[in-house]
């Protein structure tokens, strides 16, 4: 659906997603941050490179609700991490990806890797 949209479409849907990623950001501070003071940065590492596991296994067994499931704990743990760090991962993601593939600068990206 998402790749039928013409480009300045496709680019305004991305704008929105991103202001949308600060607010989520804001959400697990609110939500979490005490928390993960307390446990720290390696601990809460652990617990992202855990939720990585099991979205491996999820994959593994083609289990869609887990995988849909795991990628919501992936995010969250990486918000978590982002917060620890004091990074604005909205601002972050807009600057590596501005809008080209940040390796090759192209969009969209012609890069030989797969
Ligand atoms: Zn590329």
């Amino acid at each position: 659906m998402f790749s039928t949209l013409p480009l300045k479409i496709k680019f305004l849907t991305i704008v929105k997603s991103v202001v949308n990623i600060h607010e989520f950001q804001e959400l697990m501070k609110d939500l979490y941050l005490e928390k993960d003071l307390k446990r720290g940065k390696e601990r809460t590492m652990l617990k992202l490179m855990e939720e990585v596991g099991e979205l491996a296994e999820a994959v593994l067994l083609e289990d869609e609700e887990k995988v849909s499931e795991e990628m919501s704990d992936i995010i969250a743990w990486v918000f978590s991490i982002a917060n620890l760090y004091d990074i604005n991962l909205s601002n972050a993601f807009k600057e590596k990806y501005n809008q080209v593939c940040p390796k090759c600068n192209e969009s969209p990206c012609i890069c030989n890797s797969i």
